[in-house]
């Protein structure tokens, strides 16, 4: 009989390894810390659910990209404001430019440098010239619009909430 573990078996242990002994990583697809360049989330990251076992929803998770060729690594990182749990497919992005750029489209708000071990947020908290309403955007729009109250117009209308 031949219980050795596949291969995304052996790549969904090292990610909870790495999330239970260091908070979070960033591996490849073969389990392989990734060092260099900007992990970019696919979107629609879900939170482990920790009344089940986090094996096999892991395991779900790696093998459904596997399968779809999502992405060529795994994010997995421990949300302190919610004390949640994440693994996430991501792709890794050589251009810190082209990452942000990406990230935007998909919605993302953030990225995370490997190399520097560091997030990057991509969105900034403004308060609203007109109204005072505290929101988020993307940075470097040329044209913000309050969703409270709809007014539209440059970034410097809007006073970084800092
Ligand atoms: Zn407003």
């Amino acid at each position: 009989m031949n219980n050795a573990p596949t291969y995304n078996e052996r790549t969904t242990r090292a990610l909870l390894n790495e999330l239970t002994t260091n908070g979070g990583c960033t591996l490849q697809h073969d389990g392989v810390r990734a060092r260099d360049g900007y992990a970019v989330g696919l979107g629609g990251a879900e939170a482990l659910d920790p009344k089940r076992p986090y094996f096999v929803q892991v395991l779900r998770i790696v093998d459904r990209a596997r399968k779809a060729n999502a992405g060529t690594a795994f994010g997995a990182w421990h949300d302190s404001a919610t004390g949640l749990d994440y693994v996430e497919p991501v792709e890794v992005l050589s251009c810190r430019l082209a990452a942000t750029q990406v990230a935007r489209v998909r919605g993302e708000l953030a990225i995370f440098d490997l190399a520097n071990n560091a997030e990057i947020r991509l969105q900034n908290p403004v308060t609203c010239g007109q109204c005072g309403h505290g929101f988020s955007h993307a940075d470097a729009l040329e044209q913000i619009t309050c969703p409270a109250c709809g007014f539209t117009s440059e970034p410097c209308d809007f006073p970084d909430a800092r």
